[in-house]
């Protein structure tokens, strides 16, 4: 039964491409060597560090010392909010956070605590119905005393991507440290760093058909920057913790595939996208798109269907073979309509009926045949339930 399990989820979490598993194999037995050990063991791990340093730093038009790897997209973000915070304190006294309503928890919950117990001002940028931050709005707020402001690149929930080039000129214009989380990026749009601006960005592997459990946080040169994690000092200095070598090979090989078959990626999944979108809405009343119709990733269709019970579609639809999202992963059980359909001004008895179906490479036509057969009657049966 199992193998007939359509999968659109990927956007949650991705497998991981056999030449990248390829690429890792040999770090786990034959070259298991300490990249901080000085002998040949250890060197050769460690050159094998510094290769795939290069290889992120050149896909990202950076520099390798700006390149620190971590053990996920989460980790990336949470260091990042903390570490330019709390420098900037201490270097200026800057105690304002300025992030939007619809980050990923890996941001929102990190500015939230540096808030409560930390005692920062944390102040959030209004979005419009698409989820969008307007980088009028991050010019009107951003203060001297800014520490660091935030913006989600492109929104695991809705896919709406944010127009990130022209807030980091207005972050670098003020001279005030930017972060953007890429994590739903990575895998299909170019990341320039001189050209968007940024002075923090962080990637998670398993997004773009590399393994779980490892990331990287771009951090320019010369940002103020305080490490949470500390101990040897590895990504000196600011991010201690033996590397994973196998991992981080195995987000370099998925990075350096990611950029030469992003092309093709796209015009694979655009039609396929576009496809779903349009019968979806075609076939299902009381039904609304959400995120921005065009500036959206390629592979990322969400809804929101009117009186129904989000939770219990995803079961109706896994009973009848495909597995889809709510929008976070993170959420699961938790019968709160999302915050970021919230702050997009989605109302509960339409935001509770989010639907995100998130393709990959692997996924048909013919697959999205057979599901836009199942969905309709599936939203039905779950507002017969609801009405009851
Ligand atoms: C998945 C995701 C994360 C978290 O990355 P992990 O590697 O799973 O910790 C952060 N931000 C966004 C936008 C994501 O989609």
């Amino acid at each position: 039964m199992l193998n007939q399990k359509v999968y659109l989820d990927f956007a949650a979490t991705t497998p991981v491409d056999d030449r990248v598993m390829k690429a890792m194999l040999p770090f786990f037995s034959e070259q298991f060597g300490n990249p901080s050990s000085i002998h040949s063991f250890g060197q050769q791990a460690e050159a094998a560090v510094e290769d795939a340093r290069d290889t992120v730093a050149e896909g990202l038009n950076s520099r390798a010392s700006e390149i620190v790897f971590t053990a996920c997209g989460s980790e990336s973000d949470n260091l990042a909010i903390r570490g330019a915070a709390i420098a900037a304190r201490e270097l200026r006294g800057a105690n304002h956070i300025l992030i939007s309503p619809v980050e990923h928890h890996a941001i929102s919950h990190t500015a939230e605590q540096l808030k409560h117990h930390y005692g920062f001002n944390l102040e959030y940028i209004p979005v419009d119905e698409y989820g969008m931050v307007n980088p009028n709005d991050v010019a009107m707020r951003i203060q001297p005393d800014t520490a660091v402001v935030s913006v989600i690149y492109a929104n695991n929930e809705v896919g709406t991507i944010n127009s990130i080039s022209e807030i980091g000129k207005i972050c670098r214009q003020r001279n005030i440290p930017f972060h953007t989380d890429a994590v739903q990026v990575t895998a299909y749009l170019a990341m320039d760093m001189e050209a968007l601006q940024v002075d923090l960005l962080s990637i998670g592997a398993h997004k773009f058909y590399g393994p779980k459990g490892v990331g990287v946080l771009y951090i320019r040169d010369r940002t103020p920057f305080l490490t949470s994690q500390t101990g040897g000092g590895q990504e000196t200095g600011l991010r201690a913790g033996t590397h994973n070598v196998p991992y981080i090979v195995g987000l370099a090989a998925a990075f350096i595939i990611a950029q030469e078959e992003r092309e093709k990626r796209i015009s694979h999944l655009l039609p396929l996208r576009n496809y779903l979108i349009e019968e979806t809405l075609e076939m299902i009343p009381d039904a609304i798109l959400t995120g921005h119709p065009i500036e959206r990733l390629p592979n990322h269709a969400s809804f929101v269907f009117k009186d129904v019970d989000g939770n219990n579609l995803l079961m109706l639809l896994d009973v009848e073979g495909f597995a889809c999202s709510s929008g976070s992963a993170c959420r699961t059980g938790d019968p709160q309509p999302s915050n970021v359909l919230t702050a997009m001004g989605i109302s509960s008895e339409w935001a509770l009926g989010s639907l995100r179906i998130t393709l990959g490479t692997q996924t048909t036509f013919n697959e999205l045949e057979s599901f836009l057969r199942v969905l309709p009657k599936a939203v039905e049966r779950c507002r017969d339930q609801t009405a009851r």
